[in-house]
């Protein structure tokens, strides 16, 4: 089908985030694009191999997930220990499933080291945003996959629309 949406895990109700737990996205469109089959789950971090929970991790300030996703930035979690190869893999993993599914758009949670679209975090564990996105958005985007966050839903649906009607 036309049309298939990436979406992150968690904002299905999976238990796949750092701490444990779900971010579950209540909501009608989201609910229909399931019912239609366009919907392809995936949690690039437990793909590569991360085990839930885990220790939280944010990019390294001064560095954007485009960088790390070109080799040259750097994810560490807040022990300090650096998990940049295992997030690249994850960004790895992403482009491949979008590409084996033909999801050209995908619906990532914000603000993550991964999924984030439109912020992530400082890299200082101090709770502070700033715009940028995470490792997975950056990848997809370079491939060509239009990427929303769960805030651009209604945008979302837009280009769904206009694919299906171009398709
Ligand atoms: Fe959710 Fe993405 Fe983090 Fe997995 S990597 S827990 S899908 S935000």
């Amino acid at each position: 089908m036309s049309g298939r949406i990436l979406v992150s895990a968690c904002l299905l109700g999976q238990p796949v985030r750092y701490d444990g737990g779900a971010k579950t996205l209540q909501n009608e469109l989201l609910d229909q694009w399931q019912a239609e089959g366009r919907v392809v789950p995936l949690c690039p971090e437990v793909s590569a191999g991360f085990p839930t929970p885990r220790a939280p991790a944010e990019i390294a300030p001064g560095t954007s997930g485009a960088d790390v996703w070109r080799g040259a930035g750097q994810i560490r979690e807040d022990t300090g220990r650096d998990v940049t190869e295992t997030f690249r893999r994850g960004a790895q993993i992403a482009v491949a499933h979008a590409r084996k599914a033909g999801c050209r758009f995908a619906l990532l949670i914000d603000g993550s080291p991964s999924c984030g679209s439109t912020f992530i975090y400082s890299g200082m564990f101090d709770g502070q945003k700033r715009v940028g996105q995470g490792v997975v958005a950056a990848a997809l985007r370079e491939d060509g996959v239009q990427v929303f966050a769960p805030s651009d839903i209604e945008a979302l649906a837009q280009a769904l629309t206009g694919e299906t009607r171009n398709a």
